[in-house]
C-alpha cells in the first residue's frame, strides 16, 4: 500500500483530525452566511466571518474531477476533487479500487486510512 505522509496538525485543524480517529469526518460551517467549506479554517473563506463551526458531514459524495497518477511513483494511485452530499469539495484520494473504473460522476464514501505517524486521512472508495 501507498505510504501516506502525516498531515500537518496545527490549531486550526487539530478537531478535523481528532475527529478523524473516531471514524468522523467533519468540515466547517459559517454561521453568518451558511457556507460550508474545507480545508478547515476559522475564518469563513466566503464572507470573512469568524463565526464558523464544525459540523459533521455523512462522508458520502461525488467524484468532480480526477487524475491517475502513475509517472515517477512507487505505485499508481488516483487523486481526485469529490464534492461532498453537504456540497463542499475536497481534494483527496480515491482508493481500495479499480483505478481505470474511475469515473467523474461516481458516488463514493469516505474511508479513513493510516498515515505515517500522524492521524488518520479521510479518501475516497466508491459507495
Ligand atoms: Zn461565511
Amino acid at each position: 500500500m501507498r505510504k501516506i505522509p502525516s498531515p500537518a496538525v496545527n490549531a486550526e485543524n487539530k478537531p478535523f483530525f481528532d475527529a478523524a480517529v473516531r471514524g468522523r469526518l467533519l468540515i466547517r460551517k459559517c454561521i453568518s452566511c451558511g457556507e460550508v467549506h474545507h480545508y478547515p479554517r476559522a475564518i469563513c473563506p466566503y464572507c470573512f466571518s469568524d463565526r464558523t463551526e464544525w459540523m459533521e458531514a455523512k462522508g458520502s459524495g461525488t467524484i468532480y474531477s480526477y487524475s491517475v497518477l502513475r509517472r515517477g511513483v512507487p505505485e499508481p494511485y488516483c487523486i481526485a476533487y469529490v464534492t461532498l452530499e453537504e456540497g463542499v469539495s475536497m481534494l483527496t484520494n480515491i482508493v481500495d479500487c479499480d483505478l481505470d473504473a474511475v469515473r467523474i460522476g461516481q458516488k463514493v464514501k469516505v474511508v479513513f486510512k493510516p498515515s505515517e505517524g500522524g492521524p488518520p486521512v479521510p479518501m475516497f472508495t466508491p459507495a
